[in-house]
């Protein structure tokens, strides 16, 4: 007897398919998760129910035909992980031709069968949410205790069967926190040229769960431990040994491990923790002894290293939108780096370069690039400092083109051509405006406006010198507020 809490809803998607004359387990990771006191993140049964009928005994559901999994949907629930319960009926895996996933699905009789083609022990416990028993006929119960990934059977036979299950342990050793057994490690070893027969996507997947776990330093050193990595990203097996200069303790490998694995413990989203991993990918073939510097010397790696990040999430079959941004961030990575002073100027260009939405991602990548280093924390100064100007960069300054009113619309209304009393004007009216921004309106602007420019041109000139000073005043005004809020000067 065990029992967990489980929500009523799956109670009753367990009771409709036993009062149906089926079985029904809960099975997988909801079960592991479970075990390790963790909420599950979605619930998925097994059964000897078949498609058509589990179908049959739902009043909502949908198909996916690869598997045979049928998904129930409960409308009236505000838990993401009920929304769509998966039921898959059991089955057994056969035909592995060539060491991806069966040819052909074949439906099973029992539970047994079903839970002997899972990957791992700890993935093939199954539980009765009636009885609240626990099947465990591979020790996982056990395995979960030691904190233990060991597949079921023999791991070589189960590696050849389906290769991508070596990039899974150890997407679940970076993800839990296990360790791999001995066996399963050995056999990883022998097996691991079998992932180059996997295809991209489904590498990709796995690789991304590294990444976005919360250990993802842990997991690409496994990669490499295990002889894996060259299948997954073989450009990072070229940074390895590749010293850098004073300013960094570690050769390139460590400094992008630490690089990335500090973006996670931000949680950081995937671009963000991609591009800290590849950030310096090309200093290995960018690197030169400078004789003058008397130190290595990395020219044009972020433009070379954006070209070379881009080939390898291409090969990954990354979707265009994510190759963009990291490629763009990589390019752009050295902007806040070394320089001890950059310019309002500088700022600006780089927003331009960059893009509005992704110059504080930019920052963020800065930021985890700096404890890659090993070297403290940035000067909490200068971080505020960059701050304030990257606001003050794209803060709209205060011109005569906030009006609600142009130039040529003002010629229009006033019958004038044009002329340095449209200047003028514009800075009378803006003046007025800053005074009292509920002038600010067509219909207000075009009346004053009229008026304005039947003055004589001196009196005019007077307003609108006026309103140039009082313009600059309010500029400072408002540069003067970001800076104190960010406590700079
Ligand atoms: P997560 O919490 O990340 O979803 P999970 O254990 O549910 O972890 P899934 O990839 O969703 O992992 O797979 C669900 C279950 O299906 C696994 O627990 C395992 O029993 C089985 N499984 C998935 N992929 C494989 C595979 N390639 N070989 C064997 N069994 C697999
Ligand atoms: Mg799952």
């Amino acid at each position: 007897m065990k029992s967990f809490s489980i929500p009523k809803e799956i109670e009753t998607v367990a009771e409709t398919l036993e009062k149906g004359g089926f079985e029904a387990y809960l099975v997988g990771g909801c079960v592991r998760d479970l075990l390790c006191g963790k909420k599950p993140k979605d619930w998925d049964f097994t059964t000897n129910a078949k498609p058509e009928q589990i179908i049959d005994l739902f009043p909502h559901t949908f198909y996916e035909n690869t598997y045979g999994t049928v998904g129930v949907v409960i409308d009236e629930t505000e838990d993401e992980t009920l929304k769509n319960i998966e039921i898959t009926p059991y089955r057994v895996e056969s035909e592995y031709s060539d060491n991806r996933r069966p040819d052909v699905v074949r439906f099973a009789d029992t539970l047994a069968e079903d839970l002997q083609r899972r990957d791992f022990t700890m993935n093939a416990l199954a539980y009765s949410v009636s009885q609240k028993n626990i099947i465990d006929l591979y020790q996982g119960q056990r395995d979960i205790e030691d904190k233990i990934i060991r597949t079921v059977g023999e791991a070589g036979d189960r590696f050849s069967e389906d290769a991508l299950r070596m990039m899974r342990a150890v997407r679940f050793k970076s993800q839990l926190g296990f360790e791999i057994s001995h066996e399963t490690e050995k056999a990883i070893l022998e097996y691991g040229h079998l992932l180059a027969k996997i295809s991209k996507e489904r590498v990709r997947d796995e690789f991304s769960k590294i990444i976005m776990s919360s250990e993802p330093m842990n997991g690409l050193v496994t990669l490499k431990k295990l002889n894996i990595l060259q299948y997954v990203v073989p450009e990072l097996e070229e940074t390895i040994g590749v010293e850098q200069n004073k300013a960094h303790s570690f050769d390139v490998w460590e400094h992008l491990l630490r690089t990335v694995q500090h973006s996670a413990d931000k949680g950081w989203p995937l671009e963000i923790r991609l591009t800290a991993l590849f950030h310096d990918i090309s200093k290995p073939e960018s690197r030169r002894w400078g004789k003058e510097q008397n130190q290595w010397t990395f020219y044009g790696h972020e433009v070379l290293g954006a070209r070379r990040t881009k080939r390898i999430l291409e090969n990954l079959k990354y979707p265009n939108k994510i190759i963009e941004k990291v490629t763009m961030l990589v390019r752009w990575h050295m902007f806040f780096s070394d320089t001890e002073q950059i310019s309002l100027s500088a700022v600006r260009r780089m927003v331009a370069n960059v893009g509005r939405e992704n110059i504080w991602d930019l920052m963020n990548v800065r930021i985890c690039d700096r404890i890659g280093t090993g070297r403290p924390k940035e000067d909490p100064y200068r971080l505020r400092k960059y701050h304030a100007m990257i606001e003050e960069a794209m803060r709209d300054p205060i011109s005569v083109g906030m009006l609600a009113i142009d130039g040529k619309r003002l010629m229009e209304v006033a019958g004038i051509t044009p002329g340095p009393k449209i200047g003028f004007a514009l800075h009378a009216l803006l003046e007025e405006v800053l005074d009292d921004p509920i002038k600010n309106t067509k219909e207000y602007l075009e009346k004053r406006g009229v008026e304005l420019v039947q003055l004589p041109e001196s009196e005019l000139k007077a307003l609108g010198e006026k309103g140039k000073e009082t313009k600059e005043g309010a500029d400072d005004e408002e540069i003067k507020k970001i800076r104190s809020k960010h406590w700079v000067k």
